[in-house]
C-alpha cells in the first residue's frame, strides 16, 4: 500500500539550505557537471518523500516510496544524469519513475522526458506530484518499461533506474544515432553502471562505471 501523507510542496528556506550542502556533497563525491548540481539544487526532493521520512530527505541516501520502492539515493541520479551527458531539449526515456524524482531533474535540466513506471499506483502519484510541481513529462506511461516505448523511439538518452539482468535488445535498438543508454546491469544484488552509446554504422560501444545496488527491473527484459 502507498502511504497517501505526503510531505507539503512548501520549499522552505531550510530546504533550500540543506539542499546546497547536498549539492556541494555531491560535488566532493565528484559530480563534476555543473547543470546537474544546478538542476539537484533547483528540485525539492523532500515533496517525493513520505511525512515519515521527510527528515532525511537531503541526505545522499536511498529510502522507502511504498509498493516495496524506493526513491533513488542522489548522488546515482546526478551520476546516471552525468553519463547522459546530453544537451538541453534531448528527447530522454526514463525506465522506472517510482517517486518521479529523477524525472523532475531531467525535466528541470531541459530535456523531453518520457517516463515508464510498472506499478500502477507509484505511476498514478509521481504523475499527480509532477503536475503540481510545474515538472511534467512530454508524456507518462504506466506499464513494463524494460522493452522501452516503440511508438515514441527513438531517443537521445534512455535512462533505466532499476537492476537489470542484461542489456535488453529492445532498448539499444530504441537509441538514435549517437543515443547513449545509461543501466544498471548485475545479479539482484549487485549490479555494474553501463553506458552503451549506438555509434554511426549502428553499432554499440559499452563503457563501465562501477558497482551500485537497485531494486529489481521488472518485466519481459527484467527478472520477470
Ligand atoms: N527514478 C526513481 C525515483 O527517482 O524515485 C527510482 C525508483 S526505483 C529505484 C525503480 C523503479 O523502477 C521502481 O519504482 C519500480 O517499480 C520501477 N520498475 C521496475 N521494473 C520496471 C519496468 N519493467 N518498467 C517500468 N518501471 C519499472
Amino acid at each position: 500500500m502507498i502511504n497517501p501523507d505526503f510531505a507539503p510542496l512548501d520549499d522552505t528556506y531550510r530546504h533550500r539550505g540543506l539542499r546546497r550542502q547536498l549539492v556541494l556533497e555531491l560535488g566532493r563525491k565528484g559530480i563534476a557537471d555543473a547543470r546537474v548540481l544546478e538542476a539537484i539544487g533547483a528540485v525539492p526532493r523532500h515533496v517525493f518523500f513520505e511525512t515519515a521520512f521527510i527528515n532525511h530527505a537531503y541526505e545522499d541516501k536511498a529510502f522507502p516510496i511504498g509498493a516495496g520502492q524506493t526513491i533513488s539515493q542522489p548522488y546515482t541520479v546526478a551520476r546516471q544524469t552525468e553519463l547522459l551527458g546530453l544537451p538541453a531539449g534531448a528527447k530522454v526515456l526514463e525506465i522506472g519513475t517510482g517517486s518521479g524524482y529523477q524525472c523532475a531533474v531531467l525535466v528541470q535540466m531541459g530535456y523531453k522526458v518520457f517516463t515508464i513506471e510498472y506499478q500502477p499506483e507509484l505511476a498514478r502519484r509521481s504523475k499527480r506530484l509532477l503536475q503540481r510541481l510545474g515538472l511534467s513529462p512530454a508524456d507518462a506511461l504506466q506499464g513494463d518499461g524494460s522493452q522501452g516505448w516503440p511508438t515514441r523511439a527513438p531517443f537521445d538518452g534512455i535512462l533505466v533506474t532499476a537492476g537489470a539482468p542484461g542489456v535488453p535488445e529492445a532498448l539499444r535498438s530504441q537509441l538514435a544515432p549517437g543515443g547513449k543508454l545509461i543501466i544498471p546491469v548485475g545479479d539482484l544484488q549487485k549490479q555494474e553502471m553501463l553506458r552503451v552509446t549506438r555509434q554511426p554504422g549502428g553499432t554499440f560501444a559499452e563503457e563501465r562505471f562501477g558497482g551500485f545496488r537497485f531494486v529489481p527491473l521488472k518485466g519481459t527484459q527484467g527478472w520477470g
